[in-house]
């Protein structure tokens, strides 16, 4: 009797939560993935090798490649030749942003050399500037102090990409795991990266700015600069809590976010809320951007690159649009996936980036 009575409320609890759902909303498929034009808006292409865009474009991808003043990567000045090189390969698919060099800076002539770089590189096309975690967590100015995002020396540079109209995208700070010892991170992906890359695991530099001060130090400086179009990469850094997020979003309306290399943690919320979750990405739908942090070069054979990177694409494609439990080999738990609408599913994946970085092909 009592199973009776279990097997029969099911489908009744069912169909109570699914009223909620406006029976005419639409929905993709996971095999629409194949054929939906989609747009990946942080990337790196530090390769000549054509075969990874080649590979995007059978997926109906295009992407946006961001040049990184990172010690790893090559000088800016030669990503900047590789990517210009690539989008010319590849016109109507790829688009880049450049990047500045912050060494120097109390050199007198440091703003002017600057503003020239960025003038030739937008007359090379870029769609905008890439900042990145050497500003107020690595680089220190002359007199021993880091030099964070909202100093004034940085301020000519903003007005120049703003009288542009072009887009800073900022890399500032990093996930709050990063303050946390290892065995404390919520997601697997950033205490691989931390456990490899010490020399920015805050947890272990004490005497470094704070989280808090990196987040602080970006507010300011978006304060300063309200009609700067700014794109938060990596959710802004405020990846841990979409409440935060939120409050940041509606501060900052010339804000919005990519969510490069943090899906995991907007996974990993869902098992807390995910109610929550779902709502705040129908809230924001004009505010985010699909993107991965994929970065495609020359240290492991492309085939090896490119398989992992459809195998990415594809697991984020099912978690946004389909409705079942998922796995990530970020997470340790299952969790169930987003199934958002069409609508919002075409702005994530494609129309944002149009918005956001409108110099970019589209
Ligand atoms: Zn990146």
């Amino acid at each position: 009797m009592r199973k009776y009575l279990y097997f029969g409320i099911l489908p009744f609890l069912f169909a109570m939560q699914n009223c909620t759902n406006n029976p005419n909303t639409e929905y993709y498929s996971i095999d629409d993935y194949a054929t939906v034009e989609k747009y990946d808006s942080h990337v790196h292409i530090n390769s000549l090798n054509p075969a990874f865009i080649e590979f995007a474009k059978a997926s109906k991808f295009k992407l946006l490649s961001l040049n990184v003043a990172a010690p790893e990567y090559r000088p800016i000045e030669e990503q900047q030749d590789v990517t210009v090189a690539q989008r010319n390969l590849h016109e109507g698919l790829l688009s880049y942003a450049s990047s500045f060099h912050i060494e120097n800076i109390d050199d007198p002539l440091w703003q002017k050399n600057t503003i020239e770089y960025l003038r030739q590189s937008f007359k090379k096309g870029a769609t905008g500037v890439k900042v990145w975690k050497n500003i107020g967590m690595e680089y220190k100015d002359s007199a021993g102090d880091f030099v964070m995002i909202d100093d004034p020396r940085l301020d000519p540079i903003w007005d120049f990409i703003e009288a542009n109209n072009k887009t800073l995208v900022g890399h500032l700070g990093e996930p709050k795991n990063c303050w946390l010892p290892l065995d404390q991170m919520t997601v697997a992906n950033d205490k691989e990266y931390f456990e490899s890359h010490p020399e920015y695991h805050m947890f272990l530099h004490p005497e470094f700015p704070s989280y808090q001060n990196q987040i602080d130090a970006r507010d300011n400086m978006l304060a300063k600069h309200p009609g700067l179009r700014f794109v938060g990469a990596h959710l802004g850094s405020l990846e841990w809590s979409l409440d935060e997020l939120a409050k940041t979003l509606d501060k900052y309306p010339n804000m919005a976010v990519d969510m490069a290399e943090r899906i995991s943690h907007i996974q990993y919320q869902t098992i807390q809320n995910h109610q929550k979750v779902h709502d705040f990405f129908l809230k924001y739908q004009d505010r985010i951007l699909y993107s991965t942090d994929i970065v495609f070069d020359d240290s492991a054979p492309a085939d090896y690159l490119i398989e992992q990177a459809g195998a990415l694409w594809k697991r984020h494609w099912a978690f946004f649009t389909s409705d079942q439990t998922m796995e990530a080999p970020e997470l340790k738990e299952s969790f169930q996936s987003l199934h958002l609408p069409k609508e919002v599913i075409d702005k994530l994946y494609h129309s944002n980036a149009k918005k956001w970085f409108p110099a970019a092909i589209n």
